[in-house]
């Protein structure tokens, strides 16, 4: 089958009803209802499957194989309810319940970012709280917006105040922009994050940073929530607020490369915004992204 025709599945992998008996999976969560600006990210697990079609299955750059020792599949999307944020929340923890059930580490394929804060109650009810690499210009700790508790805003407040999340063990890469106060950047910190703005990573290499959040992490769980807003506007321009002096694709390469090791429970990308995506390439970007997760699953076997 030439690699344009077909299902149009994530990698055009196999279709699953259920993650069970899978050892990952990819998952649609396409949801743009809690988006405080430009919206169209409810079409974004649909462009990063399409633009996903040429990713073969073996990485040319780290040798990472991940079929020859993991049964993936794409589980489809769950059903969000496109009228009712607070109903779309309780679905995604509910699906997310069953993938972790089944012993599936699952990689959602966004959404808007709302769709972190039910994962990760999932997370800490399978793992107890998770330690967390977050990427994002956008620290989103809001205390609310337009006074909603729940929107792609506030999600990593959320989660802190229900203790998904292990404080200690937890980074936030790629912070920027204007904002209203310095306590968005530094109300994580204040809980014990390590926030890493992007101006820390411009013009170097991340490698050594992932060394260090590698040590941070130890052996314990750890959830991966890469925004495509973190990177660039030249690169990443397919997402709904952009922030200029952003991170590169390598640098977001090297991010991900440096989580082998880590003991991932589950991973996203988010905020993949098609209609503001001409050329595809945000959504192409994102799908090799999420590749390059399943790359540094626990259990991935490196041809040597
Ligand atoms: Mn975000
Ligand atoms: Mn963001």
């Amino acid at each position: 089958m030439p690699r344009f025709a077909g299902p149009g599945t994530m990698m055009r992998l196999p279709a699953a009803a259920s993650a069970e008996g899978l050892d990952a999976c990819f998952v649609g969560i396409p949801m743009d209802i809690g988006a405080s600006h430009r919206a169209g990210t409810r079409f974004g697990p649909r462009q990063i499957r399409q633009e996903s079609t040429m990713i073969r299955p073996y990485n040319m750059a780290t040798r990472a194989a991940p079929f020859d020792s993991l049964q993936v599949a794409d589980i489809g999307d769950i059903p969000t309810n496109t009228f009712d944020l607070k109903k779309s929340v309780a679905i995604i923890e509910e699906h997310y319940d069953q993938i972790l059930q089944a012993g599936c580490i699952p990689l959602g394929l966004g959404g808007d970012h709302t769709l972190v804060y039910p994962i990760l109650r999932a997370m800490a009810k399978k793992h107890g709280p998770v330690g967390l690499i977050h990427v994002d210009a956008h620290a989103d700790i809001n205390e609310h917006m337009f006074g909603e508790k729940i929107a792609h805003g506030t999600p990593f407040r959320r989660a802190i105040e229900d203790g998904a999340i292990d404080c200690q063990r937890a980074v936030q890469i790629g912070l920027r922009g204007s904002g209203y106060s310095a306590d968005e950047f530094d109300w994580t910190r204040s809980k014990g994050f390590r926030v890493v703005p992007a101006e820390e990573c411009w013009h170097k290499s991340l490698t050594p940073l992932m060394a260090e959040v590698r040590a941070m992490m130890g052996d314990g769980p750890v959830y991966l929530s890469y925004d495509i807003d973190s990177l660039d506007p030249a690169f990443a321009p397919g997402t709904g607020t952009l922030e200029v002096g952003g991170l590169t694709i390598w640098q977001g390469l090297e991010i991900v490369r440096g989580c082998r090791g880590l003991n991932l429970v589950g991973c996203d990308l988010v905020e993949v915004s098609p209609p503001y995506d001409p050329a595809g390439t945000t959504a192409l970007v994102a799908a090799n992204l999420l590749f390059e997760m399943l790359c540094v699953l626990p259990g991935v076997q490196y041809r040597t």
